[in-house]
């Protein structure tokens, strides 16, 4: 089974459930690897002005990894890795660096969930897809993604199509952003991931589309996996389209991640 690399904890203040269910679920649902990916603490923002409901507080951090180093020695039949999810804010690359380099991350995911500030991904914010262009909003958010590709702080990018989330599409899939978004991510050597969470939301189909993905795999860029869980029964979400979905895009491997190296294991 392909491995999951993105699941959340009751750590980071939106989902439900200790890391020991998590693993627990994953080896009863047969997964060989898995990732724990909580959101970073929220370092760009004023300690004041965090959302407790968004990502861990600095003082839950050196928890965080604890618990992932001493699950890791506790599971014989199970990899489990540790990584951690982080926004990519523009102008925000010097202060977050060294604190990726100052943990033992086996795996660093990035991802854009801000358009200058706006959460475009929260149900609560919705109203301003219908104040902007389409089109543009998708140029901006796949500009973000280029950015983040190339910053060159992520082994991964995370659900790479995530603006279409509530089902906001221009009227022709944006196949040129596509193409960029691949170059940037072929340039800069990070994995694409196919993030199934996409299935549980109005755009019901996982990011990225396969018109996303195909141009992905031309590009040369490799594939990680992940369901994005919440909660432990959502472990594995989905893997079987997943797999399916990489396979018509024309992979046959996917990345696996040990001390930010790394290799690749057939699908
Ligand atoms: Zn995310
Ligand atoms: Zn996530």
């Amino acid at each position: 089974m392909i491995p999951d690399y993105h699941i959340h904890t009751g750590r980071c203040g939106h989902a439900s459930g200790g890391m020991r269910q998590y693993a627990d679920e994953a080896v009863n649902k047969g997964l060989g690897e898995i990732g724990f990916s909580d959101h970073i603490p929220m370092y760009w923002l004023p300690s004041d002005s965090r959302d407790p409901g968004l990502a861990m507080a600095e003082e839950q951090f050196p928890g965080y990894v604890a618990e992932v180093l001493g699950l890791k020695s506790e599971f014989s039949s199970l990899s489990i890795r540790l990584g951690v999810e982080v926004d990519y804010i523009p102008g925000r690359e010097t202060a977050i660096k060294p604190f990726l380099l100052g943990c033992p991350f086996d795996y660093v995911i990035g991802s854009v969930h801000y358009i200058d500030g706006w959460g475009f991904d929260n149900p609560a914010l919705l109203e301003e897809f219908g104040r902007q262009n389409i089109d543009e909003i998708y140029e901006k958010y796949f500009d973000l993604l280029c950015a983040a590709a190339s910053s060159r702080l992520f082994d991964i990018i995370a659900h790479p199509d995530l603006i279409k989330k509530f089902g906001h599409r221009p009227a022709a899939p944006p196949l040129e952003l596509y193409r960029r978004a691949a170059v940037a991510m072929a340039g800069a050597g990070v994995c694409v991931e196919v993030n199934t969470a996409g299935l549980r939301v109005p755009a019901e189909e996982i990011y990225p589309s396969l018109d996303f993905l195909r141009i992905c795999r031309l590009e040369g860029v490799p594939a990680s996996t992940g369901s994005d869980a919440h909660a432990p029964g959502l472990v594995g979400a989905g893997f079987s389209q997943a797999a399916d979905l990489l396979r018509e895009a024309g992979y046959r491997e996917v990345a696996v991640f040990k001390g930010r190296t790394r290799n690749m294991i057939k699908i």
